[in-house]
């Protein structure tokens, strides 16, 4: 039900779990986060945020890229295993989701027949096999995995997905849930979330993504295309809002 992201230059964890909590207004049944450095770190639970922290802990978190994400269960019950990000099968990329996957079904199965095996009952986990696969036969970009996937999938998606074998790099996208980007000076840094709410403290320039917009988000640089890879425009808006 609640999206966080961030690439910069900070610990991104205390800007995940800060964010999460912002969203936490909008109602969750589990929450958790990845941060990336030479792998992936992963937490999540059932529970509140503040169950995650305790979770997480002392643990080390170390990395200035990562996405967070709080769970409104539509496929499989609130557990540990069903709260997001979920992983690829070689866990080398992560995704979070907000919304349902309509076809997922015929996707797993066919996946299935490919040899993946899934943990969670999530269209989500579904969704990120989908994008593994699709990777893999294209031998392409992420951006590129996400774009043909997304042509692909019947439903609503807000999603923001890192992976280690393209450090350094957000993709995320959308279509009937929402999503915002917050660009950080210079472009040095940028935030993604569901709404504004845990952007506003950090920089007041954001881009609405519309739907079935992709945005890759590199240090010093935003790319908006659409699913179909046709460029879109970069419309920076200030906001106007007080925290
Ligand atoms: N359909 C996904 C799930 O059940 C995402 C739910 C959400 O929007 O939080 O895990």
């Amino acid at each position: 039900c609640g999206i966080v992201g961030y690439l910069g230059f900070k610990e991104a964890k205390d800007i995940l779990i800060k964010g999460l909590s912002r969203l936490e207004y909008r109602g969750y049944d589990s929450s958790g986060v990845a941060i990336m450095n030479e792998n992936l770190k992963v937490f999540k639970c059932k529970g509140k945020v503040s169950d995650l922290q305790n979770l997480i802990g002392e643990q080390d978190t170390h990395g200035s890229v990562g996405i967070g994400h709080t769970r409104w269960a539509t496929h499989g019950v609130p557990n540990n295993v069903n709260a997001h990000p979920h992983l690829s099968s070689d866990s080398r990329i992560a995704l979070v989701h907000n919304g349902i996957i309509e076809n997922y079904g015929s996707l797993k199965k066919e996946l299935e027949s490919k040899g993946h095996e899934f943990y969670s009952e999530t269209d989500t986990e579904v969704l990120t096999r989908f994008i593994e696969q699709v990777q893999k036969d294209n031998e392409c970009s992420l951006e590129d995995a996400v774009r043909i996937a997304l042509t692909q999938v019947v439903g609503a998606y807000a999603i923001v997905l890192v992976s280690v074998n393209e450090p350094g790099k957000i993709v995320a996208a959308r279509k009937g849930s929402p999503l915002v980007v917050g660009v950080g000076e210079d472009k040095e840094e940028f935030f993604l979330a569901s709404d504004a709410t845990p952007i506003i403290e950090y920089t007041k320039d954001v881009v609405y993504l519309d739907d079935e917009e992709v945005v890759v988000l590199t240090k010093g640089d935003i790319t908006i295309t659409d699913i179909r890879n046709v460029a879109r425009d970069t419309y920076i808006e200030t906001l106007d809002m007080e925290l």
